[in-house]
C-alpha cells in the first residue's frame, strides 16, 4: 500500500483523494518541488490552494509529513477533510480531547500516519522533538509563515522554534505563505531555513498576453471553422468533448485548407507520439484533441486555443489555454459552450460514484467556470478572483473589448420559472419557452398548457431571445436539468429570492440579439 501510494503520480492523487481534474496555477510546480525534497519558500493568495501543496506530497513522500499551523480551527477542518478522503490525518492541539490525541499517539506507533498538524506552542514542550523523530517526521510544511515575522501583525513567537526543529530532524521544509513583501520574505529565510535560500515560488497567476473569449454555441463546427480560418498557418490547439468529434473536426479543418490532425487517448501510442513530434517541429498545424493532449507538449509559439466544448472545471480551462502563447506573445483563446453541455457535465457529477459532498462541490465548481462564461465584465478579474489574485480590468478579452449590452432580466426569469413551476418542473427548455410564447401546438393542447395563466406571457420575446434567457439561467444555476427525467428543468434555490421579488438579476442582451439576428438572416 505505502509503495504503491509513493508511486502514484501527483495528477493521479489529484483526481483520486481530492476529485480535482487540474492544478490550479503554481500548484503544480510546487507540488513537484516538494516531492523532490527541496526546501521550498511558497507565496500564493488566500484561496490560491495552498494546502494541497503540501497535503499530496505528503501522500506522495515516504514517512510523516508535520504541520505546523497558527489556526486550530483551521487545522480541525483539514483533518476532517482529509479522513473523509481516505488519508490518515490528526492533530495535536490545545482542542484536542483526549480520546483524539490517543488515536493521534496509536497512528504514530502503527507507522500509518501521513499528516500530522501541530500547533506551535507544541513545540515548546521538551518532548516535541523527540515525538516528531519517533514519528518518522520526512518533511516539516509551514502553514502562515509570515508569522515568523517580529515586525509583522501575526507575529507568533513560537514560530522561531521551527528553524531548530529543521535542524534537528534534518529533514527539507515547505514554507506557506499569502504575504510577499521583500522583508518579511527575507525574514522567513532567515529564521526557517538559516539563511540557506530556499527554492521560491512566487509568481502572478495572470498570463496577460492571453485574449480570453467565450461565446455561446451558435453553429459549433462554423464558429471554430472561422475562428482557425481567420488565423490560418498559426500553431493551435482545439480542444473537444470527445473523441469522435476530434476526428470529424480535423477532418473539417482539412477540408477547409488546414494542416490539421486529432489527437485522444483511444490511440496508439505511436500515433499520438507523431503527432506530437509533428506539432513540435512543424509550423501552422491544428490538432483537435481531448484533454489528453497537452501533458508533454512544450511548445513556446502555440498561438491559439479554442474549446469546442465547455471544459470541465476553471482550473481545467485555466491549464488548457495556458498552452498558448509560453514565449509571451499575443495568443488568443475561444470557448464554446451551451445548454447541451450544461446538461451533460451535470449529469456527469449526477451519476458519479463520488460521495454526496463531493458532488455538491463539483456543482460547485462547474457553477463558478459557469458564472465565467456568462460574466458581464472583465473576464480576466473573474478568472483571478476565482484564484485568489485580484486584478484591474485588463483590456484584452472579449467583455473589456466589447462591453455586452445588459438589462434587467428579472421579469424574464420569472415568467421563465413560473412557466417550469406551473407544469410541475416536468419539462425542458423548448417545451417551455412554446408556452411562454402563446404556441397552439398538440403538445401543448393535449396537457391543458394553454390553459395555464403563464400562457403566451413571453411574447415581447422571440424564440431565439428565450433560449438565450434559458441558457443564462441555467449558466446563473437557477434552473438544473434533472437527467433522471429527460432534462426536466427544476428551480434550485438560488432562484428563490428572484422568484419572490426580493432579487433582480442581470442578463446579457448581445447574446439575445445575436441570437435574433441569425434568425432574421434566416428568414
Ligand atoms: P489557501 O491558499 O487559502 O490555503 P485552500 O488550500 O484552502 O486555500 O484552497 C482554497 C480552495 O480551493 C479550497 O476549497 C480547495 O478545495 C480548492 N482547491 C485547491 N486546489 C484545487 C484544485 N486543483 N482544483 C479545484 N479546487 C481546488
Ligand atoms: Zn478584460
Amino acid at each position: 500500500m505505502e509503495a504503491a501510494a509513493a508511486a502514484e503520480a501527483p495528477a493521479d492523487l489529484l483526481a483520486r483523494v481530492w476529485g480535482f481534474d487540474a492544478f490550479r496555477p503554481g500548484q503544480e510546480e510546487i507540488v513537484r518541488a516538494v516531492i523532490a525534497g527541496t526546501n521550498v519558500l511558497a507565496i500564493m493568495p488566500t484561496g490560491g490552494g495552498k494546502s494541497l501543496c503540501y497535503q499530496l506530497p505528503a501522500l506522495a513522500r515516504e514517512g510523516v509529513t508535520v504541520v505546523i499551523s497558527p489556526l486550530i480551527a483551521l487545522m480541525r477542518d483539514q483533518v476532517r477533510a482529509l479522513k473523509q478522503a481516505g488519508v490518515e490525518a490528526g492533530a495535536l492541539t490545545s482542542g484536542n480531547t483526549d480520546e483524539e490525541t490517543e488515536e493521534v499517539f496509536a497512528a504514530i506507533d502503527e507507522g500509518r500516519l501521513k499528516l500530522l498538524y501541530m500547533a506551535p506552542e507544541r513545540l515548546a514542550s521538551g518532548g516535541a522533538v523527540h515525538l516528531l523523530k519517533r514519528a518518522g517526521v520526512s518533511l516539516i510544511a509551514v502553514d502562515e509563515a509570515h508569522c515568523v515575522s517580529q515586525w509583522g501583525h501575526d507575529f507568533r513567537p513560537d514560530y522561531l522554534r521551527i528553524g531548530e526543529l529543521r535542524r534537528s530532524l534534518g529533514v527539507p521544509l515547505a514554507a506557506f505563505t499569502a504575504t510577499a513583501d521583500e522583508e518579511t520574505r527575507a525574514e522567513i529565510v532567515t529564521r526557517l531555513f538559516d539563511g540557506q535560500a530556499p527554492e521560491s515560488f512566487l509568481r502572478g497567476f495572470d498570463r496577460p498576453n492571453i485574449h480570453l473569449a467565450f461565446s455561446p454555441k451558435d453553429q459549433p463546427r462554423q464558429q471554430i471553422l472561422r475562428f482557425a480560418a481567420a488565423r490560418k498557418g498559426q500553431s493551435g490547439i482545439v480542444y473537444c468533448g470527445t473523441r469522435a468529434k476530434t476526428e470529424t473536426l480535423a477532418q473539417a479543418l482539412r477540408e477547409a485548407g488546414h494542416a490539421a490532425c486529432h489527437y485522444h487517448g483511444g490511440m496508439e501510442a505511436e500515433d499520438r507520439r507523431g503527432v506530437e513530434t509533428r506539432f513540435q517541429q512543424e509550423d501552422g498545424l491544428i490538432v483537435v484533441a481531448t484533454v489528453a493532449f497537452g501533458m508533454g507538449v512544450d511548445k513556446p509559439d502555440i498561438r491559439w486555443v479554442a474549446h469546442a466544448d465547455l471544459p470541465k472545471s476553471i482550473e481545467a480551462y485555466y491549464q488548457e489555454i495556458g498552452r498558448a502563447g509560453r514565449d509571451g506573445a499575443a495568443a488568443e483563446t475561444l470557448t464554446l459552450y451551451g445548454p447541451d453541455d450544461i446538461r451533460l457535465r451535470r449529469s456527469q457529477i449526477d451519476e458519479g460514484l463520488a460521495p454526496p459532498e463531493r458532488k455538491e462541490a463539483d456543482h460547485g465548481r462547474l457553477n463558478a467556470l459557469l458564472g465565467l462564461a456568462e460574466a458581464t465584465e472583465c473576464r480576466r478579474v473573474k478568472l483571478l478572483r476565482y484564484f485568489g489574485e485580484a486584478a484591474e480590468p485588463c483590456g484584452n478579452c472579449d467583455l473589456c473589448d466589447t462591453p455586452p449590452d445588459l438589462f434587467d432580466g428579472t421579469e424574464a426569469v420569472r415568467k421563465a420559472l413560473s412557466a417550469a413551476l406551473r407544469t410541475g418542473e416536468s419539462f425542458g427548455a423548448g417545451h417551455l419557452i412554446e408556452i411562454l410564447l402563446g404556441s397552439e401546438n398538440d403538445r401543448i393542447r393535449q396537457r391543458g398548457h394553454d390553459a395555464l395563466p403563464t400562457f403566451g406571457v413571453g411574447r415581447d420575446l422571440t424564440r431565439p431571445q428565450w433560449q438565450a434567457v434559458f441558457r443564462q439561467m441555467m449558466g446563473h444555476d437557477l434552473i438544473r436539468p434533472d437527467n433522471a427525467r429527460h432534462g426536466a428543468l427544476v428551480m434550485t434555490e438560488a432562484a428563490r429570492p428572484i422568484l419572490r421579488g426580493a432579487q433582480s438579476i442581470t442578463l446579457r442582451r448581445d447574446l439575445v440579439a445575436k441570437a435574433k439576428s441569425k434568425t432574421v438572416a434566416k428568414t
